[in-house]
């Protein structure tokens, strides 16, 4: 059997964060040590600490990536920041797709494959997100939700290194709500399926994390629910102490 991939956790840290907060990035660095032998860890901080977080981080197990990032690598785009950017201030990754940036700037599913894209034009791994909204959810169509966003937001050519799915059930961030374990694996299943369909082997390994209201009390039933293959964490990754909880999640 392949071996199952090896977890990351991830810290969505919205737009929360004043560059006093690179005390709780230390304190995840000094944390880090036992969970990081076992899971990868990285920080997401808003664009205005990216420099300060990447070069704080830097020889440490937490990596630092993006929120957002424009399609285009420069030009005339006043307030937006190109993939090339972000990688120069030393993000390794890039989220984008978040139901925030859909729900609040009207992305769409094409947006996002070309986020995607230019991530890996500049070398960073696209943090792909997708997920129902509740009255999806309620007329039971999730599935095919996710489906048409796996199937339209990511882009051709995918890896291991370069791609990882966040499936966020819109309904579940930053709400206290959370799927069943048995939903969870029911919509990670499909991914994984849509994974390995179209990438092949590279597929199984393609992380496929769960995003919404995850914190220490239930990261580990969560966690263990298959094909999850770590966490994306809103709320709870402003705190060092909660965001190192639920990566022991896997100790
Ligand atoms: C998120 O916004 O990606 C998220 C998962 O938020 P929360 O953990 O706060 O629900």
């Amino acid at each position: 059997m392949a071996e199952t991939p090896r977890p990351l956790v991830a810290g969505n840290w919205k737009m929360n964060g004043l560059r006093g907060s690179a005390a709780e990035l230390t304190k995840i660095m000094s944390g880090a040590g036992e969970v990081a032998a076992r899971t990868d860890l990285m920080v997401c901080p808003p664009a205005t600490l990216l420099a300060t977080f990447a070069s704080l981080a830097q020889g440490t197990p937490v990596a630092v990536g993006a929120q957002d990032c424009h399609a285009e690598a420069s030009g005339a785009f006043t307030g937006d920041l190109s993939a090339e950017m972000l990688r120069d201030a030393g993000a390794v990754a890039v989220i984008v797709g978040h139901s925030e940036r859909r729900q609040y700037h009207r992305e769409t599913d094409t947006e996002v494959n070309a986020k995607a894209r230019a991530a890996w034009r500049a070398g960073l791994m696209a943090i792909v997100c997708v997920g129902e909204t509740k009255d999806q959810r309620v007329d039971g169509k999730t599935l095919d939700v996710v489906h048409v966003q796996t199937q339209t937001s990511l882009p051709d050519g995918a890896t291991a290194a370069n791609l990882v799915v966040a499936y966020e059930p819109v309904w579940a961030i930053g709400t206290g709500l959370t799927p069943t374990p048995a939903d969870v694996a029911a919509v990670h299943g499909f991914i994984r399926r849509h994974l390995e369909t179209r990438y092949g082997a590279a597929g199984r390994q393609i992380r496929i994390l769960y995003g919404g209201s995850v914190k220490p009390s239930n990261a580990v039933e969560l966690m263990q629910v298959p094909n999850v293959d770590g966490a994306l964490v809103g709320g709870a990754s402003l705190k060092a102490d909660d965001f190192l909880g639920i990566a022991r999640a896997y100790l």
